[in-house]
């Protein structure tokens, strides 16, 4: 059984007085059920970590170096992160993809050092509304997840977020009918490449606008294994009911 997930991304957002936002939802989520993250900017990583000390809530990062180390200024190890407290990490989300121009081999890449330094990666794929309008959806997506994962990928290790680029901070969502033909298609993917047993424990997640009054039946979606929550993360009293939800 995939243990479910729900993990909230910061992205740039956020200083220190947020740390009581996510003391208390440390506390909303005192019972969860389901893997509980939160990914704050990197300059509040370790205090997040020690806000979250004892609770059910992990911190994790947003992104992070192919290197392991080195001339790199301005940009963090997987390992810097993982001392800081990060248990996991986001690679390629699209938001970076179209930022910093960064292509599935470089996630992949990505992907190799963060597991080496004992995070999870939590590696993101997804389509432009172009892409879908075009009928392209799943040669994008499953373009994507052949080359933004490692071929020594584990089910425990890689942990793939499906968030359609028109999606993400819109309003917007799929139907429940296209979330179901992307999920399937990715664990169909998986499961060639890695054999059931690997591809049948790596969890997938949706992702892009999902809030408290979607998340029900978001989550109800078969191969659905939890979320990848932006805007809605910030505040313990959006986040808190998405986790219930689960
Ligand atoms: P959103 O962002 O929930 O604000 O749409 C999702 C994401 O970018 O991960």
């Amino acid at each position: 059984m995939r243990r479910k997930m729900v993990a909230g991304n910061w992205k740039m957002n956020g200083t220190a007085s947020s740390l009581t936002e996510l003391g208390n939802l440390a506390y909303s989520c005192k019972s969860a059920k389901a893997e509980v993250l939160i990914c704050p900017p990197a300059t509040l990583l370790y205090r997040a970590a020690n806000v979250c000390t004892d609770s059910k809530v992990e911190v994790g990062a947003q992104d992070c170096h192919s290197a392991t180390y080195g001339a790199h200024t301005g940009d963090l190890s997987a390992e810097m992160l993982h001392d800081a407290g990060a248990t996991a990490v986001i690679l390629g989300h699209s938001e970076r993809r179209a930022d910093h121009g960064e292509t599935d081999q470089v996630v992949r890449a990505k992907a190799k050092t963060a597991i080496t330094a004992g995070l999870t990666a939590i590696i993101c794929v997804g389509e432009t509304l172009a892409d879908r309008e075009a009928g392209k959806t799943l040669a994008v997506v499953g373009a994507q997840l052949a080359s933004s994962l490692p071929d020594d990928t584990r089910g425990t290790t890689v942990v793939v977020a499906y968030e359609p680029v028109w999606a993400i901070g819109t309003g917007k969502v799929p139907t429940v009918e296209q979330i179901a033909e992307v999920h399937n298609d990715l664990r169909a993917s998986l499961v060639k490449r890695f054999g059931g047993e690997t591809a049948n424990a790596i969890r997938l997640l949706y992702g892009g606008s999902v809030k408290a009054s979607n998340a029900k039946e978001i989550f109800a979606v078969a191969q659905v294994d939890g979320a990848l929550v932006g805007g809605a993360s910030l505040k313990a009293a959006d986040f808190a009911p998405i986790v219930a939800a689960l």
